[in-house]
């Protein structure tokens, strides 16, 4: 029954695009130069190979369309490198990495060409673009002859990612994933399931989604969508208490818009009959269903079987699929015969395709996606040119089926860190300090339509952090994290929020793109500031990760008043070279005069673009911290150039404005440099204060 079922569902949604790879080795082609490259890397294990000799040279070869080097012009413009620039003084070279031992593929090479400053050949100045080369991407079927030409083997791979291909593709990763992976869940048990969910039915007929309420439902697995909703108003069908009962009675699958169909074509073809979407399981018109639902909805990504992810569609009309140029992205190239070898095929792909088709497509930069793709068990990425696969075990791509190679670490560690059932394995406190710093440095830099979603839309995600790290969650900062987690800082300053989302000491009270948590090397601080007590005020009482209207904290802090002058925008970041500190006059023996302490460098860091004009403030010490190493080239003598490294020490704290009811606000922060001075805060007065 369920086979016939699952056959039925199939077989209503093929598709009938089907076409056989192009003869592309007309269309691509390689510049005589890295022609030679080539000819030299068949017999290189490891090591360099020589490249463009000049910028100018490279400029020639992307003139005439070199594949390669025009994959190496994308990333050199990545970097703002203007080819055109006639005193850069570059080479480019191949550098070509042994293969790991670790990676999970066979046929595989792998090289970066990286663009050189000939003035400093050791100077980590580098820009490179890598590539790989693999031959396991055309694999004989096992059941048929292994004589098998270059020519059928190639039709695994279409040029539509809706086509038969693919979906067996995604079949595949399933199986692999679901059966032997041991960190991506697969002996789950338990199936939790949302309050409502889409139910595929009348197949044979024509296709319909039913909304069904998970109480009248057995355990069942479930697909869930991840989507750009687009403009305000670009949503058509969506669950209303006007459209329910349409919903409860069935709507053709061909009146939804293209994204959901394409949803619903996926599900079935993967043998699947559930599955959920947000615009189609909440009530849109209804503020209380929707405050219940959004608190589940990290739990609801958290749990499904599969994670659909329409990666390149900027809002619900484009679908997921998507027609490729092969003549354009994928490189054909021939191993020469090596003795009685036979002749090996191999396909040359730039690695730079994860980064610009997943990482940096249109719906990894919503706010509300960070924590679907971390929470999801699995996903498939519907990217402009080829589906990839996401799990806690695999990244790979139609090209690189059995895993992608030099994977980018740094979403690995975002992901790899949140095991489905036991949450993060962490070895100590620091570690998920840290992780939770890259978490913000990733979710800020994400777009939000409604600002009074930054908290909850990372809910999620901290309701899964608080599983297997107990601390108090206030209003996105952890209570183990203070005082140093006060001390945020955003790239830039950002105008005033128009509705309360957050207190001021909390970086969701900014738009901005927070690119410091105040993460502490706890071993290397010195604290100055005790938090007393706390109180938030939530919307909904039971979602302690959710919406809140009003927030305080009581802390002791030893307080001055800091004033600068001839702030320069560096890195948008105020450097200062004179900033003065002074004891509130309250403390002081005379009430006539204030006593000056010091003259600091440091920087000042405003929240608000509005306050750029302030040269005082309130200033109240958080922490002394050491700073990332720096190197520091030493330009003095001319002829050599010298690397030293050192870690700078500097006091952190908070810049405050006096509201009315000695209260305060958070305006900014206060860095000063303390490598050649004492510690000012042991001669600021103690104080106890609020800020809200
Ligand atoms: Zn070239
Ligand atoms: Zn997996």
């Amino acid at each position: 029954m369920v086979q016939t079922l699952a056959t039925s569902r199939q077989q209503s949604f093929t598709t009938t695009k089907e076409q056989r790879f192009p003869d592309i080795i007309a269309t691509l082609m390689l510049c005589s130069i890295c022609q030679n490259a080539l000819q030299i890397f068949w017999e290189t294990t490891e090591g360099e190979i020589a490249h463009h000799p000049s910028l100018t040279s490279l400029a020639q070869a992307i003139e005439e369309g070199c594949f390669l080097c025009c994959c190496l012009e994308d990333c050199l413009e990545y970097h703002d490198i203007d080819m055109k620039q006639p005193d850069l003084d570059r080479c480019t070279r191949w550098r070509v990495y042994e293969n790991d031992p670790n990676w999970s593929v066979n046929d595989v090479r792998c090289f970066d060409v990286c663009s050189w400053d000939k003035d400093h050949p050791d100077h980590a100045e580098v820009q490179s673009q890598c590539f790989s080369l693999r031959s396991n991407f055309i694999r004989a079927d096992p059941a048929s002859s292994s004589e098998q030409n270059m020519d059928s083997s190639l039709s695994i791979f279409s040029d539509f990612t809706g086509s038969d291909q693919t979906i067996s593709q995604i079949k595949k990763w399933l199986e692999i994933c679901t059966s032997t992976h041991d960190s991506c869940g697969h002996q789950r048990k338990n199936l939790w399931m949302p309050s409502r969910l889409l139910q595929l039915c009348d197949l044979d007929k024509e296709p319909k989604v039913r909304l069904r309420s998970s109480s009248e439902l057995e355990s069942e697995r479930y697909l869930t969508l991840s989507h750009c909703w687009g403009a305000k108003g670009s949503q058509k069908l969506q669950l209303t208490k006007e459209t329910i009962e349409d919903f409860h009675r069935g709507i053709a699958v061909s009146t939804l818009q293209k994204t959901f169909q394409d949803m619903a074509n996926v599900t079935a073809r993967l043998g699947f009959q559930y599955f959920w979407v947000d615009c189609m399981c909440i009530l849109q018109d209804d503020p209380e269903d929707w405050r219940r639902e959004s608190s589940l909805m990290g739990t609801v990504y958290a749990n499904s079987w599969l994670n659909i992810s329409a990666t390149w569609a900027t809002d619900s009309s484009y679908g997921c699929f998507t027609h490729r140029d092969l003549s354009r992205d994928y490189l054909h190239v021939e191993e020469p015969m090596n003795g009685s070898e036979k002749k090996k095929n191999w396909i040359l792909t730039s690695t730079y395709d994860w980064s610009g088709q997943v990482e940096q497509a249109p719906v990894n930069e919503r706010g509300w996606v960070l924590q679907e793709r971390i929470l999801s068990p699995r996903i498939a990425h519907f990217t402009g040119t080829q589906v990839a696969w996401e799990c806690q075990q695999l990244q790979a791509t139609e090209t690189s089926p059995d895993g992608i190679i030099l994977q980018q670490a740094l979403y690995k560690q975002y992901r790899y860190n949140i095991a489905i059932d036991n949450s993060i394995k962490h070895d100590g406190h620091e570690d998920t300090e840290y992780y939770w710093s890259r978490i913000l440095y990733k979710y800020t830099s994400c777009q939000l339509t409604f600002s009074t979603d930054r908290l909850i839309a990372l809910s999620g995600i901290a309701r899964k952090i608080n599983e297997s790290r107990p601390s108090d969650y206030m209003a996105g900062l952890w209570s183990k994290d203070l005082p140093h987690c006060l001390l945020w800082t955003l790239w830039d300053p950002s105008p005033q929020p128009k509705t309360y989302v957050a207190p001021s000491w909390s970086w969701a009270s900014r738009s901005g793109e927070v690119i410091s948590s105040g993460f502490a090397d706890r071993d290397n601080s010195t604290a100055y500031m005790t938090v007393l007590d706390y109180a938030i005020t939530l919307r909904n009482p039971e979602d302690p990760y959710g919406q809140i209207t009003d927030a305080s904290i009581k802390v002791r802090a030893r307080l001055g008043i800091a004033r600068w002058s001839g702030m320069e925008y560096l890195e948008k970041q105020g450097e200062c070279s004179s900033i003065t500190l002074l004891v509130p006059v309250a403390h002081c023996r005379t009430e006539t005069s204030t006593s000056t302490l010091r003259f600091w460098e440091g920087a000042i860091v405003l929240d608000h673009d509005g306050d750029s004009d302030l040269e005082e403030a309130y200033f109240a010490g958080v922490s002394t911290n050491l700073g990332f190493p720096v190197e520091e080239v030493n330009k003095s003598e001319s002829s050599k150039t010298t690397t030293t490294s050192q870690r700078d020490i500097y006091l952190g704290g908070l810049l405050l404005r006096r509201l009315p009811c000695s209260r305060f606000e958070r305006i900014g922060l206060l860095r000063l440099d303390l490598h050649h001075n004492d510690d000012p805060c042991v001669d600021l007065p103690e104080q106890e204060i609020t800020i809200i």
